[in-house]
């Protein structure tokens, strides 16, 4: 293996289109997989920091905001028994993110039966994090890394730049922090770039939502155990 493959990985960029997908597509901001019988999501408040809404202590539903099948995105690190991510954000300013807070289904779809009737509406909520409603058309791409991501030989190579779309896998756009690199606390394996939200769109058919300065919200996982905590990097 050369020294290139290491800083090589496979991202899909997914490419968010206007459209109006169902519980059973994968989308960005559409009808949510949530059966009747499990408890919405909530954020119980503690971390809101007041932007442009009253949102201190507020506690609030957490709002789909994207969810993926595996028959789409096999690329996922599935745990086993599941076929579906489901990502939701707590659509106000926390400050120990630096924007939404974030949370992870990992979901059997088989096993939904009956579905929620109503997903819950935030009482307050900052409008740069309102998701607008996307199917996906995904590219599937070789990314390579960041040069700060790379040693000091490969730093000048005239490789693509890192994407800062939407996508899965793939390298850490950094922007206006970085780098870095993220630990798992609970087995201290490394965490990995699975998921990130972008502000700006390769295609221009942005999501409407805005992440630090028309930055990117990046969400590593465990490379061990998706299911361990993960790490949400606004940059
Ligand atoms: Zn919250
Ligand atoms: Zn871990």
């Amino acid at each position: 293996m050369s020294i290139r493959e290491n800083f090589a990985r496979p991202a899909v960029l997914l490419n968010p289109a206007a459209g109006e997908p169902t519980d059973a597509d994968s989308h960005i901001g559409g009808p949510v997989l949530w059966p009747i019988d499990e408890p919405w999501p909530w954020c119980e408040g503690d971390g809101h920091y007041d932007i442009n809404v009253k949102s201190e202590g507020v506690r609030l539903p957490f709002v789909g905001a994207l969810q993926l099948y595996r028959r789409d995105f096999p690329e996922l690190p599935f745990p086993e028994g599941t076929d579906l991510l489901q990502v939701f954000l707590c659509t106000v300013h926390h400050i120990g993110v630096g924007g939404p807070d974030v949370r992870l289904v990992w979901r059997d779809s088989s096993t939904v039966v009956e579905l929620v009737e109503e997903e819950p509406e935030p009482s307050v909520q900052e409008e740069i994090y309102v998701p607008t409603v996307n199917v996906l058309e995904p590219i599937r791409f070789t990314e390579y890394a960041h040069p700060y991501d790379r040693p000091e030989e490969l730093e000048d190579e005239e490789w693509p730049e890192t994407s800062a779309g939407t996508k899965i896998g793939g390298w850490t756009c950094w922007w206006q922090t970085g780098p870095a690199t993220f630990t798992c606390p609970e087995c201290g394996a490394e965490q990995r770039q699975t998921l990130s939200l972008g502000t700006r769109e390769p295609s221009g058919e942005h999501v409407e939502w805005a992440f630090g300065r028309d930055g990117n919200l990046n969400v590593l996982t465990c490379e061990k155990d998706v299911r361990h905590p993960f790490h949400v990097h606004v940059d």
